[in-house]
């Protein structure tokens, strides 16, 4: 349920609104970026929905009281109609300009991080990606360099000024990895680890939400909900495919996600061709589909020698095809009314 206050409510009317939400066991959010004060009350409201309404409507100051269709509440459109832009130190996720996370799977060594952040950087990428704690399918398969990995990450962005996106795994990392990224991963596997999206959700830094392998897109938003009801509203978005019948990809794009979620949600959406496909030679088409299809951005796997890479070399780009789908990715973004 939403309560929508006059543009001219006093301050004494919304706190009343606000105390009668706490005094009847609810907990009110307020909508911080809108000039009139939109209250959301999050809670079981179920059973006492229709009372609830004609009770709100009798108080001074109200203008409207609205029932919020879906299950998620604070990431809806109802809640927040225009567009969220996420400020990534820097980097403006969800606005005109379309977004390139680019970089390695993981982070192997200083040099490496250091020598790709150039090279994505002078064909436009405005982002930096590497894992440094890496969620692998084996526990005998390169696990991250833990810390050291955050450090040469850092050193990257010193460097050439990207912005890092790095996953964390783990709630007792949390802290540490916040000190060090920019916007914090949360893996495919992670989606529905309720401590560790409570505990983002506690911290100021955005976060890059991933779809999980078999989860919907509602089961995504509901996601978005836990990490936005603790306080942080910086959340990002992304599709990177879904486990299907089909095995002729490692996983299955659904490109319907982007303009579902478009619908549903006031959040930026990305979308991580790199996984979604498994194969480098699909990465570029799955690419300009998203931007296409209205993604606002893409995560892109670039290593320099993909043949060698410690993990997902076969779905990386080599620097030089990294190059080559930036310029189709700007004309596509041109033909939808973006930038690159
Ligand atoms: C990654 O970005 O390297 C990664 C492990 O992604 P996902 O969680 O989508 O598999
Ligand atoms: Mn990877």
């Amino acid at each position: 349920m939403i309560i929508i206050m006059q543009t001219q409510a006093a301050p004494d009317q919304v706190q009343a609104v606000e105390d009668e939400i706490i005094r009847i066991g609810m907990k009110p959010f307020m909508n911080p970026g809108v000039e009139r004060k939109v209250i959301a009350v999050l809670g079981a409201i179920d059973a006492k929905k229709a009372d609830l309404v004609e009770h709100f409507y009798s108080f001074p100051g109200v203008e409207r009281v609205d029932l919020i269709s879906h299950l998620w509440k604070l990431a809806s459109r109802e809640y927040h109609p225009q567009d969220s832009v996420i400020d990534a130190s820097g980097v403006l996720v969800g606005g005109v300009q379309a977004v390139v996370v680019a970089g390695p799977c993981s982070v192997e060594s200083e040099a490496q991080i250091i020598d790709i952040a150039f090279k994505v950087k002078e064909s436009g990428a405005t982002m930096l990606r590497g894992g440094a704690f890496k969620p692998r399918t084996s526990p005998y398969a390169f696990q991250g360099l833990g810390e050291e990995g955050l450090k040469m990450l850092a050193k990257a962005r010193e460097e050439t000024g990207l912005p890092i996106v790095t996953e964390v795994m783990d709630t007792t990392d949390v802290d540490l990895i916040a000190e060090y990224a920019d916007v914090m991963q949360i893996g495919t596997r992670n989606m529905q680890n309720y401590s560790l999206l409570k505990k983002v959700g506690s911290i100021r830094k955005p976060v890059l939400l991933k779809r999980g392998l078999g989860c919907k897109i509602r089961d995504l938003l509901m996601s978005a909900e836990y990490i936005i009801s603790e306080g942080n509203q910086d959340v990002i978005l992304c599709e990177r495919g879904i486990t299907t019948f089909e095995d002729a990809t490692r996983n299955t794009t659904d490109i319907n996600a982007i303009p579902v979620l478009k619908l549903w949600t006031h959040l930026p959406i990305m979308l991580d061709p790199s996984h979604a496909t498994g194969d480098w030679r699909y990465v570029g088409s799955v690419a300009k589909a998203a931007i296409a299809a209205g993604a606002d951005g893409v995560l892109l796997e670039v290593h320099q020698d993909p043949r060698h890479a410690l993990s997902d070399g076969p779905q990386s780009l080599r620097p030089e095809q990294f190059t080559e789908l930036m310029g189709q990715l700007r004309r596509v973004a041109e033909a939808v009314d973006r930038t690159i």
